[in-house]
């Protein structure tokens, strides 16, 4: 029985060196538990530490993790992230459009001043969220084929 009691005394490891529950570790140098998908696609961090910046400007994934040296010019997530937003934005858009048309049945001048505003700074965001999900996604399915 005492030996039952040692073996899982508080405190202690076990024998992989890591502490139980967390997730496996990432190849390479990088042992820490990888950031969750959300985390990294509202924030724009980094798949791996979940510290560096993602992004460098608007749209465009940096190359390597400034914290942890991630080399992130290998997730390319192709065409994805704007297909993924004109399935979500043009519904939205067009079901708008409709909506003000019937509503208050402006001018055409007004739908276009209104629609240009609302769709650009929306794609650029979703469009963000999207490509950091993916990159994250692809990091995490896909880091032992990738070499990562
Ligand atoms: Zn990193």
């Amino acid at each position: 029985m005492s030996g039952v009691l040692a073996l899982s005394s508080p405190g202690e490891h076990p024998p992989n060196g890591k502490p139980a529950g967390g997730e496996p570790a990432a190849a390479g140098e990088f042992a820490g538990p990888l950031p969750p998908v959300w985390r990294v696609a509202l924030q724009g961090r980094c798949p791996r530490c979940g510290k560096g910046h993602l992004f460098t400007g608007l749209l465009t994934i940096r190359p390597r993790c400034a914290v942890c040296d991630l080399d992130l010019s290998g997730n390319d997530a192709g065409d994805g992230a704007p297909v993924a937003v004109m399935f979500i934005l043009g519904p939205i858009l067009v079901i708008g459009a409709f909506w003000v048309e019937f509503r208050f049945n402006p001018p055409l001048w007004v739908h276009a001043v209104i629609w240009p505003v609302v769709a650009l700074p929306l794609a650029v965001v979703l469009m963000r969220l999207a490509k950091a999900a993916l990159v994250a996604l692809q990091y995490r399915n896909r880091r032992a084929e990738m070499g990562l």
